[in-house]
């Protein structure tokens, strides 16, 4: 794509990365094809090619962002389905989260909206303050019937995003896990010590899969550290373009991480939220221009790996087959198969622990959790899940993996099927409890 910046323009480093991503697109359109927004809504504008185009005309022209630039990119979901498909290796991602940064910036959005997604930033990265509003969404769920029922639609308003909000509250909260600084010891000979990443949301909604996640560990000789001062990766504030807390927590991380290598060794930092894993592992990129951060944080993007990365190069110990022929429907999260580019190792995991698994139809297409997204646009998200819950059924499972607490949530809304995560049906079959409910 020709692109015609200025030279001031291009003095700016995250221009010229624009830049560059942008002279990569050739047009082609192949990556509308596997892009949900397109399939589901049909309009060019709501396709990676659409979107880039609308992030070229407003970079180039050094406009501020319009009404149509903001209500696009916001439907995107950032699943990077669009990189995986496309021929000519264009950085969406780079581009996409650069345009959210801007409309941030530049934009004003009205003030229910801002509220909201001020919230949203100020809520979900902390674990008491989501906790305590997942106690209050859960008293406020009875009267949610007593509010209007606005029509579905892919520009939501704030009510319809409220109700969403409250039916997607659980209806109980396990007991929390353990803190940090809570060291876990090997079983036998140590092999490796680890961080293990304590995630925001997830340790409030399920705290047992990273309690799975260090039983494998520990019984295969690895020592886990859950890191004192570690904070929310930036995942959700970074997808939502306040770069300005993401970078804080990504330093925040890095200094943490830094100083535990320090005291005991790490030899890697291991992530059970696949959507953090993809963020942490863009540290590198997104403090490139750091003089004090660069170096540390491309180190400790080289330490982060996925847990069933990790694992993949340990034998596991299979116990005896005590889950029998369980068939198991595996749900590629985004942000791994997409963002990570781990496709196979999780059901290769599986297999060889002796689970039947199956591969979902259209399992390329997001199922609409998307961290924030299934609160700021429910009618697409839902439309994405019903979608993917209906692909699932199809392979008749009894249960169903993923390796993304977001995406676990939002595709248990829609079945009775239980939904598990991948690191518990991994500790089961090595001598853990079977999964269940908190
Ligand atoms: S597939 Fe790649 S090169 Fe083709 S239009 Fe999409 S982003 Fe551009
Ligand atoms: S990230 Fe996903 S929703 Fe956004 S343009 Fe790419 S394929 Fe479409």
């Amino acid at each position: 794509m020709k692109t015609e910046f200025s030279l001031a323009q291009l003095a700016d480093p995250d221009i010229k990365e624009a830049d560059r991503i942008l002279r990569a697109c050739v047009h082609c359109g192949f990556c509308t094809a596997t892009c949900p927004t397109y399939v589901l809504l049909g309009d060019e504008l709501d396709s990676p090619r659409g979107r880039i185009y609308l992030i070229k005309e407003m970079l180039e022209k050094d406009r501020k962002p319009t009404e149509a630039v903001v209500k696009h990119i916001d439907r995107c979901l950032s699943c990077l389905a669009c990189m995986t498909t496309c021929p000519s290796g264009v950085n969406y991602m780079h581009l996409v989260d650069q345009a959210r940064v801007r409309i941030e910036r530049d934009y004003s959005r009205p003030l229910p909206e801002r509220l909201l997604r001020w919230t949203l930033a100020l809520v979900l990265p902390s674990p008491k303050l989501f906790r305590w509003s997942l106690r209050l969404a859960r008293l406020a769920r009875p009267f949610a019937g007593l509010l209007p029922t606005p029509k579905a639609s892919a520009t939501p308003g704030l009510l319809r995003r409220v109700k969403a909000m409250l039916a997607m509250a659980p209806s109980r909260l396990p007991q929390p896990g353990p803190v940090g600084g809570s060291v876990f010891a090997a079983a036998g000979e140590r092999r490796a010590r680890v961080a293990l990443l304590q995630g925001c949301a997830q340790q409030v909604l399920a705290p047992r899969i990273n309690q799975a996640a260090v039983n494998v560990l520990t019984r295969h000789g690895i020592e886990v550290v859950l890191v004192k001062d570690e904070q929310c990766c930036g995942a959700l504030t970074h997808h939502m373009g306040r770069d300005g807390d993401a970078l804080a927590r990504a330093r925040a991380n890095i200094a943490a991480w830094t100083a535990e290598a320090g005291r005991g060794g790490l030899d890697a930092i291991l992530v059970t939220t696949s959507g953090c894993g993809t963020v942490i592992k863009d540290y590198g990129y997104m403090l490139r221009e750091d003089r004090d951060f660069a170096g540390p944080a491309a180190r400790i993007s080289a330490l982060a790996k996925d847990i069933t990365e990790y694992l993949a190069g340990l034998e596991l110990t299979a116990q005896q087959r005590q889950h029998g022929d369980i068939v198991v429907a595996y749900h590629s999260a985004c942000s791994l198969q997409h963002g990570q580019k781990i496709t196979t190792l999780p059901k290769e995991l599986l297999s060889k622990s002796g689970f039947v698994v199956k591969d979902v139809p259209e399992s390329h297409l997001c199922c609409g959790s998307a961290g924030t997204y299934n609160l700021l646009q429910p009618d697409i998200a839902t439309r994405l899940r019903d979608r993917k819950v209906a692909n699932i059924a199809s392979v008749k499972p009894d249960m169903i993996a993923a390796g993304n607490i977001g995406c676990m949530m939002q595709i248990a809304g829609g079945t009775s099927v239980p939904v598990v995560h991948t690191i518990e049906l991994l500790d089961w079959a090595t001598g853990g409890p079977r999964p269940g409910p908190n």
